[in-house]
């Protein structure tokens, strides 16, 4: 079986993303938001099975993790109660395209982040999502400023509300940024990677799986840049008497293959260990277009990982075996899907 730990609603009906800007208008206005717009479920079929669930099937992939659009998310946009609304419409409608298609699709949350609000706001809101409709993990946004960094590090006690719930529920989360509102940075390019990176600095220069021993953080796009730096971080926690980098985070951060060339994840598979990564595509997302050099989407990360000099032991465990370990809640919710 081939999990693919990376996917997003990049292509919900229209009325959905029309509705949030309706919202956010509304509340610049003062006004009470307008009633969620009716999705048939016929809809939401026709938004799946031409996009993500026909690109599952020419791929060879058999199941996404799949979450709400991730630069959509905008937890700088409006306040608590926006975020709150917009991240329970958009979690639903998720929700809803896993009922549809239970073999191909399990649901990962988004969490009514917003920025200078404690994130113990997001508990309910997890727990309803894990509880009531079976999914298996979150998105968790390190900076819901977008682009700012004004929230305190992911190590920082703030956070710790969250994992703790996180791991009385047995949930991981993919650590991932939302839409850049800084003009300074491109959502996809320079926020996403920054993010990625960030986020493994920040949990390397922290306590934080020492006081959480089980709790796990998928970071996406490859790590950022960590694999390719490997030894600036190796140099850094040894300049700070950490301990080695395998004993300090490789119990807790696991890395997707979202990176969209051979030699990047030849480099990913050459620096961190199989056990560390999963595999993962991020379509329909960030780059949608053919390769020229390969005549193949960008995004088709399973070209890549086949090629690599892995045995296939260690193939396995990048396809399906890391991933029903990190999403502890995962394998019965295929095992129910049949
Ligand atoms: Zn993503």
């Amino acid at each position: 079986m081939i999990i693919d730990c990376h996917g997003h609603y990049t292509t919900s009906p229209r009325q959905h993303e029309a509705w949030r800007q309706e919202q956010i208008a509304a509340h610049k206005e003062g006004r009470a938001a307008p009633p969620r717009p009716a999705i048939s479920d016929d809809e939401i079929r026709a938004s799946i099975v031409g996009g993500q669930l026909k690109l599952q099937q020419e791929r060879g992939t058999d199941v996404t993790i799949f979450s709400p659009r991730a630069a959509g998310m905008g937890h700088h946009l409006g306040d608590a109660s926006t975020s709150e609304a917009w991240a329970a419409a958009c979690n639903e409608l998720i929700h809803r395209v896993c009922a549809l298609f239970p073999r191909n699709f399990i649901g990962v949350c988004m969490l009514p982040q917003s920025a200078g609000v404690s994130p113990k706001n997001c508990i309910a809101e997890l727990e309803r999502c894990v509880n009531e409709y079976g999914f298996v993990g979150c998105n968790l946004n390190p900076d819901p400023s977008g682009g700012f960094w004004q929230d305190p590090p992911l190590g920082d006690r703030y956070w710790y509300p969250l994992y703790e719930k996180m791991v009385e529920l047995d949930v991981p989360a993919m650590i991932h940024v939302s839409m850049a509102c800084n003009p300074a940075f491109h959502t996809t390019g320079s926020h996403y990677l920054n993010g990625d990176t960030a986020a493994f600095n920040q949990c390397m220069t922290s306590t934080l799986f020492k006081d959480f021993p089980t709790l796990k953080f998928i970071i996406p796009h490859g790590g950022g840049a960590v694999p390719y730096h490997w030894g600036r971080f190796r140099g850094l926690a040894q300049d700070m008497k950490l301990p080695p980098l395998p004993e300090l985070l490789l119990h807790n951060v696991f890395f997707d293959t979202c990176v969209y060339h051979l030699p990047g994840q030849e480099l990913l598979a050459k620096v961190i260990p199989a056990e560390n990564i999963l595999f993962a595509s991020e379509m329909i997302g960030a780059v949608r277009g053919i390769d020229p050099e390969t005549g193949y989407a960008f995004d088709d990360t399973k070209r890549y990982v086949e090629q690599l000099p892995l045995s296939s032991a260690d193939k396995q465990k990048i396809y399906e075996d890391n991933a029903r370990r990190v999403y502890p809640r995962l394998p019965a919710r295929l095992a129910a899907a049949g």
